[in-house]
């Protein structure tokens, strides 16, 4: 079975990209195996350049073909922040329950009807010679809750509805089961983008070599 390693060290969504990447029949490989740090720089203005950043780092660093994601949330009524400072919003100190009660907080004023926001997922593959193989980005619509509901899912996942279940606070990403979630979600989506490009993928890579 070919190889394809993944660029995140997130292991949320390093579990959700392994259950989704599952149809590719691919071995999955993480950065854990390297035998040397993967900690890219993510010093891009968008969704995509940080996942380029990711998978052509990852790339080279394990001379085979890689596969990153860079995600986040973008509230309308923060001018699409937090955006790609997602996983750092609010500074260092804060873990995902810190930096989503800081939204929270800074969305207090904001009634309901202004409460839109979407997940963006930015997929980069690229080849042994940080070449980039294929570039894909979806999102999914919802709004905000006031308050955290659900236990699964991670970062944003308790205060997001997406739009097809209308505000329904006991639906949020975090209250779904995955099936469910992986056939609404940003990533969801973006990945059935890549497993329908993946045959001509994985011949551009061999084509490289
Ligand atoms: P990245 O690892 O730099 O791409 O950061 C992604 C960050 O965006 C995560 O740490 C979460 O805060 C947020 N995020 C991305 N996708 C999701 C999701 O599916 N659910 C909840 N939060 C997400």
């Amino acid at each position: 079975m070919p190889t394809l390693w993944i660029g995140t060290n997130n292991k949320k969504k390093r579990a959700e990209l392994e259950r989704m990447l599952t149809p590719l029949g691919v071995t999955l490989r993480t950065p854990d195996e390297l035998g040397q740090p993967f900690d890219p720089v993510e010093d891009q203005p968008d969704f995509a350049g940080n996942a380029r950043v990711k998978a052509s780092t990852l790339a080279r660093l394990a001379g085979a073909v890689a596969l990153a994601d860079d995600s986040g949330l973008c509230v309308d009524a923060l001018g699409g922040r937090p955006g790609v400072l997602s996983a750092r919003y609010g500074g260092p100190g804060l873990d995902d329950r810190g930096r989503l009660l800081r939204l929270l907080d800074e969305l207090r004023d904001v009634p309901e009807p202004r409460r839109t926001a979407r997940f963006v997922c930015s997929l980069c593959v690229c080849a042994p010679d940080g070449r980039v193989l294929a570039a894909i980005e979806d999102a999914c619509e919802g709004t905000l809750l006031g308050a955290p509901q659900g236990d699964g899912g991670f970062g944003y996942d308790p205060i997001f509805v997406p739009t097809e279940f209308g505000g329904d606070p006991t639906r949020t990403f975090a209250a779904l089961d995955a099936a469910t979630k992986d056939r609404l979600s940003h990533r969801g989506k973006a990945l059935r983008a890549l497993a329908a490009a993946w045959p001509g993928v994985w011949a551009a890579a061999a084509a490289g070599r």
